[in-house]
């Protein structure tokens, strides 16, 4: 990795191997990028849980129906039907809020780039006259709608107590639970069935309607409930998602229910949520940027031009410093702390880099943009592109159990890439006094690097579909 000099990379892309050959070789085409949506879109049809995959769609990922049995209510006797959805990750646990990170991603580039996506991704629904897109994320939608209570609050996860062995999904029999309510789930339900409104609408008027009325009743709830923060009760050792601030998803929510219904109540909760404290990210836990995209590019002119102005400004000094780290750095990308899911932070910067070109149409933010796709696509100090199936050399061993199960990697997911900090034994035992950039390892042990995220795909379709419309 100390060998690589910026003088020996190029403007726009670079191979650490010269004479390797990467995905987007083909003079940086759009076709090349273009071919990538289709599989890191199968993804999360892949992922789906609570019906049965069919072999024509599914091929070698195919499964019976998992996890049908109702979940019982945790430390209680009521059980609940919140089958579907989709898996999230290498385990079989579906969790509100990064899901609600993944279907914002999915909607934001559907808004953006819709004649990037097509009726052809080869899902039960493809064919249908609706983009696939639009049909995948409406079935998480649909087990989002089945997670809420009757109060209007949201459940946080529903997963068994411990992760199952590397088995395939309908092989996970242990007993599900639903765990308690959290403001930081409701917030993020309440933004995303706002964002999903006025996309269903000309779809399926009455689901629209369905998803705004669920969106009110979370917000309402938000509006009389203090803070609750989850934590996994003892006992539970499946993914917690524990988020102490709710400020920055009570704020996506309010943004989200202005632009779906124009009424100026949520548009001074927004800007009071502003001035309280502002979150730009774009990460399960801080969802603020998300937010500010809904009030810049929701389809409804903002009127409150303050708010919009100092969010625009903040926008673009964040693609500033972004663009000169990007230029300054020996890999072509905007951070230099790889952590856990580093591949996922690196491009959530792409995409405000992306969201930055659309305030402001620079050429620089662009270019940043599409270094950050060279990295994830082999351009790095590993020479491997980050996603399964593709590119010179992908990972065949992720941390995954469909894929475990199979003896397959399932095509199209995203990994984690490089984990400086090492939080795996594996990671540990190999990879240690190894760069940071290069702490990385092809090994299903390896959770820490090696794992996928419904998420992490997302983010990475995001950034696909829009420099595949960009001149790339
Ligand atoms: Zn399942």
């Amino acid at each position: 990795m100390e060998s690589i000099t910026k003088q020996e990379i190029s403007p726009i892309f670079f191979s650490v191997d010269k004479n390797r050959r990467l995905p987007h070789d083909d003079a940086e085409s759009n076709p090349m990028i273009q071919s990538l949506i289709k599989p890191v879109g199968r993804m999360f049809f892949l992922q789906r849980c609570g019906i049965a995959l069919e072999s024509a769609h599914a091929g070698e990922f195919s499964h019976p129906a998992c996890h049908t049995a109702p979940a019982r209510v945790f430390h209680s006797d009521t059980f609940l039907h919140v089958s579907g959805g989709w898996h999230d990750a290498g385990d079989y646990g579906r969790y509100v809020v990064p899901a609600c990170k993944a279907i914002a991603d999915l909607l934001l580039a559907f808004r953006a780039a819709p004649e990037a996506f097509g009726d052809d991704w080869g899902i039960p629904e493809s064919g249908n006259g609706v983009a696939d897109v639009l049909d995948e994320a409406r079935f998480e939608l649909e087990w989002l709608l089945r997670m809420q209570r009757d109060d209007g609050g949201v459940y946080h996860k529903v997963t068994c107590a411990y992760f199952p062995d590397m088995v395939a999904p309908q092989q996970e029999r242990a007993e599900l639970f639903v765990f308690p309510v959290s403001t930081a789930a409701t917030g993020d339900f309440s933004a995303v069935m706002a964002m999903a409104y006025p996309l269903y609408e000309s779809i399926d008027r009455a689901f629209a309607k369905k998803c705004l009325r669920a969106s009110v009743n979370a917000y309402e709830f938000l509006k009389h409930a203090k803070p609750l923060p989850f934590h996994n009760p003892s006992g539970v050792v499946t993914g917690e998602y524990g988020d102490e601030s709710d400020a920055d998803e009570r704020y996506f929510a309010a943004c989200a229910l202005y632009q779906a219904t124009g009424q100026s109540y949520y548009l001074s909760d927004a800007s009071a949520l502003y001035r309280n404290g502002r979150s730009a990210d774009l990460g399960w836990a801080d969802v603020g940027g998300y937010g500010n995209a809904m009030l810049l590019f929701g389809g409804r002119a903002c009127e409150d031009d303050i708010l919009v102005g100092r969010i625009r400004a903040d926008l673009l000094a964040t693609a500033e410093r972004l663009s000169e780290r990007t230029e300054q750095s020996p890999y072509g990308i905007s951070i230099d702390e790889f952590l856990w899911g580093s591949n996922m932070y690196l491009l959530n910067n792409a995409m405000t880099l992306l969201l930055a070109n659309d305030a402001q149409d620079t050429e620089r933010y662009v270019a940043a943009a599409r270094a950050h796709l060279n990295y994830i696509l082999g351009g790095n100090p590993s020479g491997i592109c980050y996603v399964t199936g593709f590119g010179g050399r992908s990972p065949q061993h992720p941390h995954h159990r469909p894929s475990a199960a199979a003896g397959a990697a399932m095509p199209g997911m995203l990994v984690g890439g490089p984990d400086q900090y090492l939080h795996d034994l594996t990671a540990k035992t190999l990879l240690s006094g190894k760069p940071a950039a290069e702490r990385y390892i092809d090994s299903v042990e390896s959770y820490s690097t090696n794992e996928v995220a419904v998420y992490w795909n997302s983010v990475l379709l995001y950034v696909l579909a829009r420099l595949s419309r960009l001149g790339a």
